[in-house]
């Protein structure tokens, strides 16, 4: 059965269909109101993307997201299928359609360093813990590791290792990751508080965890 595209009138016979309007008619749709330019906000130290205020990793995906809400096109998908030189060849398509259903553009794509709080707080060498591990040297690096994916994951950090005789010292961002690392890998560090200084009004204290593995 041959159907009319009811902007143009243009006939199946003529051309593909996409829904009920023909493919020309369907990409121009698409394309509405999409702006050519865009500007998304990286990390310039660590290079993950900032979307809706939330720091990422980077990658086709992620670079994808960052686009369409940089250029505000909520009821469309963006798929990119290169980014170099700061063009972005892009797929638009409805949320609802797959890609074959879009239509490719080009956008120019400016990118604005910011640094992520992350970064900024592990350049100025914060830490509120220090981790002190002691014993096997295998299980040490072990622990280490398990501990920076876990920080990692939280959006913390280890800003600093220092070695020892017997063992590793790890400055850690947080008390309380710290603690529930401890507890979720139901390990029990000897723990010691010492006042480090005021801050408005109130003491604050960094913890010492000493762990013999
Ligand atoms: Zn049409
Ligand atoms: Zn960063």
């Amino acid at each position: 059965m041959t159907i009319y595209c009811p902007t143009c009138n243009r006939s199946s016979d003529e051309c593909r269909f996409i829904g009920s309007f023909c493919e020309f008619c369907a990409a121009s749709k698409l394309k509405m109101d999409v702006p050519d330019f865009a500007k998304i906000s990286q990390c310039r130290f660590c290079e993950r993307l900032k979307i809706k205020g939330e720091y990422v990793d980077m990658d086709m995906d992620s670079l994808g997201r960052a686009l369409k809400y940089a250029l505000n096109i909520p009821d469309r998908k963006v798929d990119i299928d290169k980014y170099a030189n700061g063009m972005a060849y892009i797929h638009v398509h409805k949320e609802t359609e797959s890609a074959d259903a879009g239509v490719a553009m080009r956008i120019r794509v400016r990118v604005i360093h910011a640094t992520c709080r992350r970064c900024f707080r592990m350049s100025a060498g914060y830490y509120q813990g220090v981790v002190q591990l002691r014993g096997n040297r295998m299980k040490i690096e072990r622990v280490k590791e398990q501990m920076k994916r876990y920080l990692e994951k939280r959006e913390e950090f280890i800003s600093k290792e220092e070695k020892q005789t017997n063992g590793i010292d790890l400055y850690v961002s947080s008390k309380q990751a710290a603690n529930s690392f401890f507890m979720d890998f139901k390990m029990k560090p000897e723990k010691s508080f010492r006042l480090y200084g005021m801050r408005r009004g109130m003491k604050v204290y960094r913890n010492t965890y000493s762990l013999h593995l």
